[in-house]
């Protein structure tokens, strides 16, 4: 959106899917309904974003939405996130936020795989573990699930 992303920092296969969420967030915009909230910043690339989900009486994901700035990873993280996690129960889009920010930071040596369908579109990601500065970028979102699923008054921040 703000961010000029040096293409040669992406793969080709997942620079169409990664620019197209950038460029048209998909559940962008505010969510009235929402049961829970959380706020993301990423100081080091200046990313923010505020995270809504209604929760459903079993604890189901029925609606995801954020708003928000940042750079089109970030952007493109946080439309494939409210997407995949759309009718998902909280417990699982727990392990999903594990899976992905294992998957994206490397940092889990088990090796984190985003093997779940639900998260297919998210190995579109996965290119940034080789660019450690974006890491943070693609993984704000994800804590910002995490925070919101705990309901933490503090913002989620990847520093
Ligand atoms: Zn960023």
């Amino acid at each position: 959106m703000n961010d000029a992303v040096d293409m040669a920092e992406l793969r080709d296969l997942y620079r169409e899917l990664i620019l197209d969420h950038a460029r048209n967030p998909r559940h962008f915009g505010k969510l009235p309904a929402a049961t829970h909230s959380a706020e993301g910043i990423n100081p080091l690339c200046g990313d923010k974003l505020k995270l809504y989900l209604q929760l459903d009486d079993s604890s189901t994901i029925t609606r995801a939405a954020f708003e928000g700035s940042g750079c089109a990873i970030s952007v493109a993280s946080a439309s494939l996130m409210t997407d995949a996690i759309t009718g998902v129960p909280a417990a699982s889009a727990e392990q999903f936020v594990d899976a992905v920010t294992g998957s994206l930071s490397g940092s889990d040596e088990a090796g984190h795989e985003i093997n779940d369908e639900r998260l297919a579109k998210l190995r579109a990601l996965a290119g940034v573990r080789e660019f450690p500065a974006r890491v943070k970028c693609a993984t704000l979102a994800w804590h910002a699930l995490r925070s919101a699923l705990h309901q933490d008054s503090q913002p989620a921040s990847t520093e």
